[in-house]
């Protein structure tokens, strides 16, 4: 049973899936107009993790994730840079991609893009309007706050102290400083659409209502994302579900900040760096290690003395890896299930312990601090000619793969096709189609590796 902390009730829940044994995952991605930041990158990570243990403890999970490829912020970033909002999103959603893939981040199962969505928006708007939720004005449709009882739950604030709180808006037809844009009217020179309420193009907090409930149907399991999103995008996108009364997500889960020092990593505080400019300086698995080495809801500091922290724990893990000559790698895509590893006694009792803190809220530093004692159990257990040395080691290399960190022993390194089609016979067999693991088998064979199964999966050597 996963356990998670639930924004909406502001506890640690049961996680009960809609339909047993499958789990349906939205996670608000990216608006693509500059190279992805740091934040960006625990974002991936975080909820990449979050999805590869949930598939090796043997759910079908289905992760979907956005692109806004259209927002004021990239008709800002055209503008500057002489470029249409078509080529600015294609670069920077190219940037995105580049840097999650080095990071070893699993790709989405679906990436729908908001501007594939408009009609459906446009419908949308349409019943809000139709069920008195929305009102329209010179600039656009406005989503009423009032018309949803319970808005707020997310911020944790009823709607009185939201209101007191909020910013004094600069719209001075809005009904309440809280009510948000649906739809803004069209503005000569800017990408726009034709709707029965007017041209225009969508606000922000339509697409992932749209885009969740097509994809993954009423009630999907969760929806995941930053600390940031959770007031006022996710209280917006719940808030427009409630008025169509249709059941949305059943938990919603928030991930903390990146520091830098004492601040917030954010590109308005003027600390920002790239994470693109990060990949290309460190390892990426260090920033993969610092972020399970720190719970998901806290925050953390991504800086070159926390980076070089996880690098030295890193070594020691390669260390593992060298003197018990661990697989270098199961794919950087890979998703393992924990069914097709053999576990020795030592391991089970492992994996347990590990399954014990990631289902109880995603422990991951409890997690690592039995992994990281079962590292210095299996040298030890080596040192004193222990047989159940190797079986140990191999569980650890099993455990942090499916956590998406491949170990190092300093083996012939595993080019990107290999690694593909390791990645894919990983997947053909377990979805038990035998001839297709077969036929990876055999083009691996025909790159030179010798081919074997090992906890974790396919496991190659150089002959
Ligand atoms: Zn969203």
């Amino acid at each position: 049973m996963i356990r998670l902390y639930d924004s909406s009730v502001g506890q640690v829940v049961d996680v009960v899936p809609r339909d047993e044994g499958r789990l349906a995952l939205y996670v608000c991605g990216p608006t693509v107009y500059d190279l992805p930041h740091l934040g960006h990158g625990r974002h991936a990570l975080v909820w990449d993790v979050a999805r590869r243990w949930w598939t090796f403890s043997g759910y079908d999970v289905r992760f979907v994730s956005n692109i806004t490829d259209l927002d004021d912020k990239i008709i800002e970033r055209a503008d500057r840079d002489q470029a249409t909002e078509g080529e600015i999103a294609a670069t920077y959603e190219a940037a995105w991609w580049a840097a999650l893939d080095a990071l070893g981040v699993v790709r989405p199962d679906a990436t729908p893009h908001a501007t594939a969505y408009v009609r459906e928006m446009i419908e949308l708007i349409e019943e809000l309007l139709a069920r008195g939720a929305a009102y329209s004005i010179d600039d656009g449709i406005y989503f009423d706050v009032t018309s949803v009882p319970d808005y707020g739950r997310l911020a944790g604030q009823p709607l009185e102290s939201l209101r007191a709180g909020a910013r004094v808006e600069v719209v001075a037809d809005k009904r309440s400083p809280l009510d948000f844009a649906l739809w803004k009217a069209a503005v000569f020179g800017q990408p726009s659409w034709g709707a029965s309420f007017g041209p225009g193009r969508p606000g922000w907090h339509t697409e992932c209502v749209v885009m969740s409930l097509a994809l993954l149907g009423e009630d999907f399991d969760l929806h995941c994302g930053g600390l940031d999103l959770r007031f006022p995008h996710h209280e917006n996108e719940r808030a427009q579900a409630v008025a169509l009364g249709r059941p949305f997500a059943r938990h919603w889960a928030h991930h903390g900040w990146v520091m830098a020092g004492e601040e917030k990593m954010s590109k308005s505080l003027g600390n920002y760096t790239s994470l693109t400019d990060l990949l290309a300086s460190h390892d990426p698995r260090a920033y993969r290690l610092l972020v399970l080495r720190s719970h998901y809801r806290q925050p953390i500091e991504v800086s070159a003395a926390t980076l070089g922290d996880a690098e030295r724990a890193l070594a020691r893990l390669d260390g593992l890896a060298r003197r018990f000559a661990l697989p270098t790698l199961a794919g950087p895509n890979a998703l393992a299930r924990a069914e097709s590893t053999a576990w020795s006694a030592e391991g089970e009792e492992l994996r347990a312990e590990v399954a014990a803190a990631l289902d109880e809220d995603l422990d991951t530093p409890r997690a690592l601090a039995a992994l990281f004692e079962a590292v210095g159990r299996a040298h030890a257990l080596a040192d004193a000619e222990d047989d159940r040395a190797e079986a140990l080691a191999e569980a650890v290399g099993a455990l942090l793969a499916a956590l998406g960190l491949s170990l190092r022993a300093g083996a012939a390194e595993v080019d990107q096709e290999s690694a593909r089609l390791v990645a894919a016979r990983d997947a053909a067999r377990t979805a038990r189609n035998w001839a297709a693991a077969d036929h990876y088998r055999d083009e691996l064979v025909s790159r030179g590796w010798v081919v074997e199964d090992g906890p974790g999966g396919t496991r190659l050597h150089r002959a």
